[in-house]
């Protein structure tokens, strides 16, 4: 074919694919606009290999083994099941190895025993797992899987990325997408081949404590960034030694707990859970992730490991997952022990594998295997579905390459925390910290100015990572590396240590020395206040106010009583209420947990070597008693006007620059009559200030009248532009169908004829629909 043809036909192909030919120009042009939509059709192709490519082999190794081989199978451990001691000091136990592997020929073993390790440790580790495997009657691999949640959590010297919450503040997924692969790449080289992550819970509610392991309360821009991660990790061949197998977690509707609390109930009806919770995953597993790991708590009574319904008839039959359902730790068990829907254990795996489950993570005992042996034997559980499960395991073993290579990555060409690779993670930082207020252009700092830096995040590491960070609560400082820069470090380096006065002022909720602080504000042009949050994962990170402790309330208050400039940085894991100091700050900065790299990032924006571009990717609550999310129906807040209980501190997608942008000239074709029903968008985007920047392009939608009561809008598309002072951009975007679309009584999609209204920065339009 000649050359021309052929780019022509691939370009037909593509744009047959849907949207594919937009990111296809894109690549050749820098200059170009990819936008969401785009993004999402260039990357929902799933990874190779096939899975059928090896339904024989599967079939073939289950006909040979024996019911406790099967069973085997679905096993997941814990490292500490085949290993003594604990932290960095563990070493396989060959007894406990062989009881493991060679007796109950466990499936899968996961975790650390508290601390991360080295590359060549967890070789010297897996290693010895895999060579116990070879010596099984069957030599079938073990699967070894981690929490890789923000970059490797649990390889030494590896690459840590901001958590997801501050990469979906970048509104940028190429960020995520160059990120999930060096931290497939760098978990690869560790031997293993499977992260628990992406967290998809949508995060709608600020008091839980895994917030920031979400992508923020937006289903459409969590499911950009999911697929982004799918993406990364999985690439277009999950057998290589450079990827590894997502997991989709937690599914679902684990992230809305009524109370606020980690693993708590929630309710939540199902047209609800359609569309704002199930959407993510929907187009996750679209894009091929192989695994999916379940809710740990409840959804309207119905704990998520009982929950057939979701686990069957929604993820099976609807989206037509066919990879591997793995539980959440020990919640078989938990059937029993919190959920009370099981008298038993045996009961709770009965119910458990019914429901769905593939693989139960169970992960300290034998209990598990020897009860579904049982169940199994006396008739409870059909083997039918015990061969459906370890059928899929081991599809995915196949898949992974393990039966040919069971280290592989070990061999890989992967530099673990390549200067590059830091360099994607400060690229994210920086684009992530978004800038929520700037009274009189406080921001950016003069270089020259003597600088008081206070709170207590402003000289540790802990609190730019929070959780799942070296160790799970992310809190044991001695695991952390020395050549990194704290905030305060990182000013130091930046403006000359000479120029900065440090007094910590409070500790997370105690008061230490606001005076000193008082007093050394005397001799600063400007004050930085470090304020937020701790480390903290799951549970431990349950709490009963929102606000910030008054501790650093008052800190803030004495601070801002100087009347000195008075820029707050905050780093926290979910939106801790700071209204009553809002008012009198002359900037606000919103860091998230931006993690290794994140001191150096705050830096360059205080003093303005990066314009900050990142936005909001939940609301920032005012009251801790009112809260609610941008997508919330319109009577919820009236107009906004009537009083301060109806605004938020920050909506969602907020964020300041150091230059400005304007809005003009947005158009909106309606769509045709019949045929190609596309709504077409249009805009024109310039930047008014005087210094380059990025802008966060965003559209959102509203239908006016609907027979559910319509919320007040709804993100449908963005893009993240970069623009010179003075130029300007036309922006395109657009709209089909399935973006009027919402979940109807019936729980079904529907499209319902009436006006909708689009609006993308300052401008807004109607079209109808009919
Ligand atoms: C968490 C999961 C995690 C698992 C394994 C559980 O407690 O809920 O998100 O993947 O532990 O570490």
């Amino acid at each position: 074919m000649h050359k021309r043809h052929f780019l022509l036909y691939i370009i037909v192909i593509l744009s047959l694919l849907g949207g594919g030919i937009i990111s296809a120009l894109a690549a050749d042009d820098p200059a170009a606009i990819v936008d969401s939509a785009a993004f999402l059709a260039a990357h929902m192709t799933p990874a190779g290999p096939a899975a059928e490519k090896f339904s024989a082999a599967a079939d073939k190794l289950v006909a040979q083994m024996t019911l406790k081989e099967k069973v085997g199978q679905m096993t997941q451990l814990e490292i500490g099941m085949v290993t003594d001691g604990m932290d960095t000091a563990i070493t396989i136990n060959p007894e406990k190895l062989r009881k493991a592997i060679t007796e109950y020929g466990a499936g899968s073993i996961l975790n650390t025993n508290h601390e991360g390790l080295s590359p060549e440790k967890w070789h010297e580790i897996i290693g010895a797992i895999q060579a116990e495997a070879k010596k099984s009657r069957l030599r079938v691999p073990v699967l070894y899987g981690i929490d890789s949640i923000h970059g490797v959590t649990y390889v030494v010297g590896g690459t840590l990325f901001p958590q997801p919450l501050a990469m979906a503040a970048t509104w940028n997924p190429e960020l995520m997408l160059r990120g999930s692969q060096i931290s497939a790449a760098e978990t690869r080289k560790a031997a293993i081949p499977w992260s628990f992550s992406p967290v998809l819970d949508a995060g709608r509610q600020p008091l839980w404590p895994r917030l920031w392991e979400t992508f923020g309360e937006d289903t459409y821009l969590a499911t950009v960034m999911g697929v982004a991660t799918v993406r990364g990790y999985e690439g277009t061949d999950v057998s290589s030694p450079e990827h590894v197998a997502a997991s989709l977690k937690h599914y679902i509707g684990y992230s809305f707990p009524t109370n606020g609390g980690d693993r708590s109930p929630a309710l939540i009806p199902e047209n609800t859970l359609r569309e704002y919770f199930l959407p993510a995953f929907a187009s996750a597993v679209k894009a091929g992730a192989h695994t999916v790991m379940v809710n740990s708590s409840e959804v309207n009574g119905i704990p998520g490991h009982a929950n057939s319904y979701l686990l069957k008839t929604v993820l099976r039959d609807e989206l037509g997952f066919q990879g591997v359902v793995v539980s959440d730790w020990n919640d078989i068990e938990k059937l029993v022990t919190i959920h009370h829907v099981a008298a038993d254990e045996k009961e709770a795996t009965r119910i458990g594998i019914l429901a769905g489950i593939d693989m139960s993570m169970v992960p300290s005992d034998y209990r598990f295997s020897d009860l579904l042996l049982q169940l199994v034997q006396e008739g409870k559980v059909p083997v039918g579905r015990i061969d459906e499960a370890v059928r899929r395991i081991l599809i995915l073993k196949y898949q992974l390459g393990l039966f040919a290579d069971p280290v592989r990555g070990e061999e890989s060409k992967t530099v673990v925390g390549s200067a590059e690779s830091r360099g994607a993670s400060l690229e994210a930082a920086r684009e992530s910290i978004t800038l929520l207020k700037n009274a009189d252009h406080t921001l950016p700092l003069p270089k020259t100015a003597r600088v008081l830096v206070t709170g207590p995040d402003a000289d540790s590491l802990i609190p730019l990572n929070n959780g799942w960070t070296y160790t799970w609560q992310g809190d044991k400082a001695s695991t952390y590396p020395k050549d990194y820069a704290t905030i305060l470090q990182a000013i130091q380096q930046k403006i000359g240590a000479d120029k900065v006065t440090y007094v910590a002022g409070t500790t997370i909720d105690q008061e230490v020395n606001i005076q000193d602080a008082v007093a050394a504000a005397a001799n600063a042009d400007a004050i930085v206040i470090c304020l937020g949050e701790w480390a903290y994962a799951e549970t431990p990170g349950n709490i009963a106010d929102l606000a910030l402790p008054e501790a650093q309330i008052n800190l803030a208050q004495k601070m801002l009583d100087t009347q000195k400039p008075v820029i707050l940085v905050l780093t926290e894991g979910r939106p801790r209420i700071i209204r009553p100091v809002v008012g009198a700050a002359g900037a606000i900065v919103m860091a998230y947990n931006p993690s290794n790299e994140g001191g150096y990032a705050i830096a360059d924006i205080l003093f303005g070597d990066v314009n900050p571009s990142g936005k909001l990717p939940i609301t920032y609550p005012m009251w801790p008693g009112r809260l609610f999310t941008y997508d919330h129906k319109a009577f919820e807040t009236g107009d906004g006007t009537i009083s301060t209980l109806d605004t938020p501190q920050f909506e969602f997608g907020y964020g300041l620059s150091y230059t400005t942008f304007s809005y003009s000239d947005l158009q909106v074709t309606p769509p045709a009559e019949a045929g190609d029903r596309k709504i077409h968008v249009e805009v024109t985007v310039k930047n008014t200030g005087d210094r380059a920047g990025k802008e966060v392009v965003e559209l959102f939608l509203n239908e006016r009248f609907a027979s559910v009561t319509p919320p007040l809008k709804r993100l449908k598309r963005f893009a993240k532009i970069s623009l010179q002072p003075d130029e300007s951009r036309r922006v395109t975007f657009e709209l089909g169908a399935d973006d009027l679309a919402f979940i109807g009584a019936d729980n079904k999609r529907v499209v319902e004829s009436g006006v909708f209204d689009v609006r993308v920065g300052s401008q807004q339009q109607s079209f109808e629909w009919r």
